[in-house]
């Protein structure tokens, strides 16, 4: 067994555990970070350059405090690591004001929170932005704080500026297994030995299907394909075209915009293809949904007849079962709560925003029990598992 002592031990390297190695390592706790593979690889569910960030949040208003977290965190991010990470381009939502619950969403969540929403009548918004065919009947709603993270740069950041502040962080380091009583120490063991904490943190994204078993969480996994096109100059970010997210009657399709060497970025939210195990997904560019996104795109985006796909690749979504988060420390017999072990999963494909405050939520409960910020809706629920157990 390794005979380091560590405060905390947080398995998977991803989106939200290089998030919470910073958060930990900062406050001057002795860290150890654990990944399977290399730093911001493309296995999981944290690349592919970008992810959106908005705050008036259609998914459920109580999200908005997290994120108003969110982005003073990735603020001081940004300022720590000397990285450009949050390009805020704007971002144009729209669809049929009668049956769109992302329009109505996005309103509701405006409304509740303050938050500064634009809203514009089809004609008005091609005027602002004849990049896009609207429905004369569609309402458009623009975000001016919201835009796309750069995926892979954020991770990096969250990792090294942990690494900065003294936390380890071993690569290509498999965990096998964890063992806790609920109160002392937790033995991890890995590809390279046995590691020792007072507390365990996972996050371990697309693989929470099996270190998180016991949980009984009623997850499932989506092979989900993006995309990057060629488009004329009036779409890239040099020329101010905003993200976009447009729900249609054939699904939710979104956007970033093209810049300096890289496509347009196109992809849906509403498809893509179920699986069980993410050891053995097809990690090839074959997409199956490429028709129905290229048929978005051509009757959509002015200017793009004939969309031609120049790059692609798979990337996952953790689906819960209410498509809301999970986040807790883990369950004992009796309804208590361990002490010492914590998780966070089932991100459903919209978690990547997240990130800073989620690091700061695993790092308050890991060192504290509670948290700074409310997260209570999000907490292990009857609704998200197979089964109880006791
Ligand atoms: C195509 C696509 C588009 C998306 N778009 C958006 C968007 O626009 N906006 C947004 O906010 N979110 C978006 N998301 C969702 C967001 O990217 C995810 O919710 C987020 O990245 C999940 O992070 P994670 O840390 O849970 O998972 P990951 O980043 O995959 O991290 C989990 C890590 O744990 C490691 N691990 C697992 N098991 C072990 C083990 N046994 N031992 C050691 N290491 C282990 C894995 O290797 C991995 O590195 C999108 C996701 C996808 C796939």
């Amino acid at each position: 067994m390794d005979q380091a002592t560590y405060d905390v031990i947080v398995v998977g390297i991803g989106g939200m555990g290089s998030a919470t190695a910073w958060q930990l390592a900062r406050r001057g706790v002795r860290v150890l970070g654990l990944e399977q593979f290399d730093a911001a690889h493309d296995k999981g569910a944290s690349h592919g350059d970008t992810r959106l960030i908005r705050k008036a949040y259609f998914e459920h208003p109580d999200y908005v405090p997290l994120l108003n977290r969110a982005y003073d965190l990735w603020d001081d991010l940004e300022a720590e690591s000397g990285r450009r990470l949050f390009h805020r381009t704007g971002l144009i939502l729209a669809g049929n004001p009668g049956t769109s619950q992302v329009v109505a969403g996005v309103k509701k969540a405006a409304r509740e929170h303050n938050l500064a929403i634009e809203t514009w009548s089809a004609a008005q918004a091609r005027e602002m932005y004849p990049q896009f065919n609207f429905d004369n009947d569609w309402e458009v709603l623009f975000e001016e704080d919201a835009g796309f993270l750069r995926v892979e740069e954020c991770v990096k950041a969250h990792s090294d500026m942990a690494e900065k502040h003294g936390a380890r962080i071993l690569y290509n380091t498999k965990v096998t297994s964890w063992e806790s009583t609920g109160h002392g120490p937790v033995r991890v063991m890995t590809s390279a030995g046995t590691f020792q904490a007072e507390r365990l943190v996972i996050t371990s994204g697309p693989w929470a299907t099996a270190l998180l078993r016991p949980l009984g969480l009623n997850l499932h996994l989506r092979r989900m394909v993006q995309h990057w096109f060629e488009a004329p100059p009036a779409f890239d970010e040099r020329h101010g075209m905003p993200c976009f997210g447009l729900d249609t009657d054939k699904g939710f399709f979104y956007g970033m915009p093209a810049r300096e060497d890289v496509g347009l970025k196109a992809a849906s939210h509403s498809h893509g293809t179920r699986f069980e195990d993410p050891d053995f997904m097809d990690r090839s560019d074959k997409d199956p949904d490429l028709g129905v996104l290229t048929e978005f795109l051509s009757t959509r985006l002015k200017g793009m007849p004939l969309p031609r796909s120049i790059k692609a690749k798979p990337c996952i979504y953790t689906m819960s079962a209410d498509e809301h988060f999970i986040i807790d420390a883990w369950p004992l017999p009796g309804g208590a709560r361990s002490q010492s072990v914590f998780f966070a999963a089932g991100f459903s494909g919209h978690g990547f925003k997240f990130a800073t405050v989620i690091g700061e939520l695993l790092a308050d409960l890991a060192l504290t029990g509670d948290a700074r910020v409310p997260f209570d809706f999000l907490r292990l629920r009857p609704t998200v598992r197979k089964q109880e157990i006791d």
